[in-house]
């Protein structure tokens, strides 16, 4: 997925500061035994709170502590069972002995000038992925991953360089959240969510609904749908099983291009969908949700960036209630796109909204830095490890 100023994957972060991460890491000497043990342990954070209580009866506790288990989590940060120091010390021991809060391990941190941190998770299969944390004002959002890589295959992302691995379970979605969160000192909270890393949301849907369920529930991270968004290439099914969900996320549709020979260059999924199909879905979500939708474009220096694409674009969305959100390109290493002039981007600018588009332009970074979405994926070898 990409992104606008709010959000995070296409953000350039500069690596000039690798740190380790405040929070339980599976220590590297630790016995094999030990390892196995661990890996035999259930992720806490897959439970629904249904099972979660289910278990509590079948050990004898009362149903409440299920709730006390999750204000320690999500609201107090523990990180461990030990913490939670009003749950009684069998109902700690047991709980030790089944599951795990905390499965993956922290690869590396990219910390940007402005104080924006990109994460790199190893799951506990080896699998990895990227999640970002930005501070901007006083809202604090977090750009999270739903699929290890991504097989939308979207030629300037180099999430989908190597294709998809595999969807993230609800616990694996809802610890990204955590570990950014716990970055965070104890008076700030996260205020937003999009659902915009590595890999295609809605591909991976029920599991996607499952931890933002949680990250909304007053008793989880308590963030208002209102202010998650789930990003898309467009995929009108799923788009319309969202609509029958009845949830007022937000919903951000990566266009990319304004016609489908075009689209279907840069988003091949485009060629079996076509963009009639994906701005139908996209309206029947805005009749149903009432949220207003966004789309996303990355400009692309000399591929869609011309005058003939702006009015093609303000022809698709002039009379839509839409915000669109432009993202000049950030070059990512081995694809052969490029960064748009000024003149080119002044220039579209000026077609969008001279035509009455309600268009918004992404701010680049900064030259120095240019690490896009995936990149930290893909370059762990040369970057510090913790
Ligand atoms: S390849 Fe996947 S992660 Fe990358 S921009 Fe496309 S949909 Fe998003």
């Amino acid at each position: 997925m990409l992104i606008s100023d709010k959000f995070c994957c296409s953000l350039s972060l500069s690596p000039t500061l690798y740190r380790p991460l405040n929070l339980p890491v599976i220590n590297s000497t630790d016995s094999t035994a030990n390892e196995s043990t661990l890996a035999s342990k259930k992720h806490l954070l897959d439970l629904s709170a249904s099972d979660l209580i289910a278990w509590l009866i079948e050990k004898g506790h009362a149903k409440f502590r299920g709730g006390q288990i999750l204000h320690w989590i999500f609201q107090r940060r523990a990180t461990e069972f030990s913490q939670m120091s009003d749950l009684p010390k069998l109902l700690r021991q047991e709980l030790e002995e089944a599951f795990q809060i905390y499965v993956t391990q922290s690869e590396a941190t990219v910390t940007s000038p402005d104080g924006t941190d990109k994460l790199l998770i190893k799951l506990r299969d080896g699998g990895e992925v990227e999640c970002v944390l930005l501070r901007d004002g006083t809202r604090r959002s977090i750009c999270v991953s739903s699929q290890v890589g991504c097989a939308m295959g979207c030629v300037f992302c180099a999430s989908g360089l190597d294709g998809v691995d595999r969807n993230l379970t609800k616990g694996e979605i809802l610890e990204q959240m955590l570990l950014l969160q716990n970055r965070l000192p104890d008076e700030e909270r996260l205020s937003h969510i999009v659902m915009m890393g590595m890999g295609e949301p809605l591909a991976n849907l029920d599991r996607v609904l499952g931890a933002l369920g949680i990250a909304s529930n007053p008793k989880g991270l308590g963030i208002s749908p209102r202010r998650i968004t789930i990003s898309t290439v467009g995929l009108p099914p799923a788009i319309d099983r969202l609509s029958s969900v009845g949830i007022p996320y937000n919903l951000a549709v990566s266009l990319h291009a304004p016609n489908d020979e075009l689209r279907s260059e840069l988003v091949p999924v485009n060629r079996k969908i076509g963009i009639d199909a994906v701005l139908g879905s996209a309206d029947r979500y805005f009749e149903t949700s009432g949220r207003r939708l966004t789309f996303e474009y990355v400009l692309l220096g000399g591929v869609n960036d011309s005058e003939h694409e702006a009015t093609q674009l303000v022809h698709l969305l002039r009379k839509r209630n839409v915000l669109l959100n432009v993202i000049p390109y950030n070059p990512v290493e081995g694809l052969p796109y490029s960064t748009p002039t000024k003149r080119s981007i002044a220039n579209f600018r000026q077609t969008l909204e001279s035509g009455g588009v309600n268009v918004k332009f992404r701010q680049r970074k900064g030259s120095e830095i240019d690490a896009a979405c995936g990149q930290l994926r893909r370059n762990r070898g040369s970057i510090s490890s913790n």
